[in-house]
């Protein structure tokens, strides 16, 4: 029989776990439904814990020569008043940075490591998964090509289902599942070249969702022979659902652009930033209530198709590589693989869920919402007469903790 692993799915969580299995020496084959891996998305951020997995996969060096080494965030209300301020990644004690880097520039250095170290006879594109079939000795799945002619069957020890936010086998293990939960919100993401603002290296959030929030954060550094990066924006505005989950939908500068018209500080002109921009995508924010069960038999969910999130707490990526990580971690363990499935459910379904229904309500941009709250969105005089530094210190320690790295949490801290 045959005892690799198959991968249903060749997105973050899906490389890092072919990664992760090939340092266990077990075998795997990666199925991807895409003909080719394409730079696609924007920004994304990895927090310390999810780079401390990265970091002993080797990885460091490579992520380090692409990305933004991001050394604190700030937060802003909408009239460009200043918030707070903390410190993030090795600046703020951890072993490992934090990392704002393009999705594409991840995805390449994953899937550069899955062909070099398994080799590229076990990564498969082209390959769309319609559904797998767990019995008592292992798992099979089915596929078609790109045009949807059917592939042979692929048989393995267990299947994993890393095929993302409209994942076909979450789809076939819940069928009843309700629609995606729509938060009321939705995000036009973009990628301006433009000079340096405050550090360099600040993961900026101002506003609140009426009438506009900013997220932005530089992913590249040193673009051009002027030393321009690559800011990543997103502007989050509560609006209407207007489209379906697609990372790769086209957005519209005249769809969002409205409440930020008179947002020119001192060290931004964020309108301006938002028309010279290279690309503009479009999408809601939604997400999906926690699901009661992951594994069934030896087929079990990984990352987004386990747990789908609003991207509000730079955790989807994250929290799939931490999948990864204890996927394998219970694979070694146990000799019996269904029960080893069962256990990488029990520890990360609950820690998930807590990620999931956080994000909802109390994300590190709570922040911003108290201010807006207190303060009837107009500007403030003292910021101290609004919210105390210990209350604003209290609201990002407690996401930390939920989402797993809050020093404590962690290991290690320099
Ligand atoms: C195109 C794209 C752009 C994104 N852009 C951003 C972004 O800009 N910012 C951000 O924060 N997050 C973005 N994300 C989401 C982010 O990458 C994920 O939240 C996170 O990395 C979780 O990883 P994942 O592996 O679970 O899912 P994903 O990274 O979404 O990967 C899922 C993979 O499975 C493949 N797949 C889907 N169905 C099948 C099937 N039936 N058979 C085989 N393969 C299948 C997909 O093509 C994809 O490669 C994007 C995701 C995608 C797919």
């Amino acid at each position: 029989m045959n005892d690799d692993v198959l991968i249903i799915g060749g997105g973050i969580g899906g490389l890092t776990l072919a990664l992760e299995l090939h340092e266990a020496g077990i075998p795997c084959r990666l199925f991807e439904a895409a003909p080719e891996i394409k730079a696609i998305g924007v920004g994304i951020n990895i927090l310390p814990h999810a780079q401390r997995e990265l970091t002993r996969l080797g990885l460091e060096p490579a992520l380090a020569a692409l990305a933004v080494e991001t050394k604190e965030a700030a937060f802003y209300n909408r009239f460009g008043q200043h918030i707070y301020s903390e410190p993030l990644g090795r600046a703020a004690g951890y072993a490992w940075p934090q990392f704002s880097i393009h999705r594409a520039d991840l995805q390449a250095v994953l899937i550069g490591a899955v062909v070099a170290r398994l080799g590229s006879d076990r990564v498969h594109l082209g390959w769309r998964c319609t559904g797998v079939a767990g019995d008592a000795t292992g798992a099979t799945a089915r596929f078609v090509d790109a045009a949807g002619h059917p592939l042979d069957d692929r048989r393995g020890s267990v299947a994993i289902a890393c095929d993302g936010v409209n994942s076909v086998i979450r789809k076939q293990f819940h069928p009843h599942e309700a629609e995606p939960r729509y938060s009321g919100v939705t995000m036009w993401r973009g990628v301006t070249k433009m000079q340096p603002v405050l550090s360099g290296a600040t993961f900026v959030r101002a506003g609140w969702l009426n009438p506009g929030k900013l997220v932005m954060y530089p992913i590249r550094n040193a673009i051009d022979a002027e030393g321009n990066q690559l800011m990543n924006w997103l502007a989050e505005n509560e609006t209407p659902q207007r489209v379906a989950r697609d990372w790769t939908r086209a957005g519209r500068l005249e769809d969002f652009i409205a409440p930020y018209l008179d947002w020119q500080w001192d060290w931004i002109d964020v309108p301006e930033m938002f028309r010279r921009a290279e690309t503009i995508l479009e999408y809601p924010m939604v997400d999906q209530d926690p699901l009661d069960r992951w594994t069934f038999g030896r087929v079990t969910l990984l990352g987004d198709a386990a747990h789908p999130m609003v991207p509000r707490g730079s955790n989807g990526a994250g929290q799939s590589i931490l999948d990864a990580k204890v996927l394998v971690e219970v694979l070694r363990a146990h000799t019996d693989w269904a029960e080893a499935l069962v256990a990488y459910e029990a520890q990360r379904l609950p820690a998930t869920s807590n990620v999931v229904l956080t994000n909802r309500v109390n994300p590190p941009d709570a922040i911003l919402r108290v201010v807006y709250e207190r303060t009837g969105d107009r500007p403030f005089e003292r910021i101290d007469d609004v919210v105390s530094h210990d209350e604003l210190v209290a609201i990002t320690d407690a996401y930390k903790k939920v989402a797993g790295y809050d020093p404590a949490s962690l290991a290690v801290v320099s």
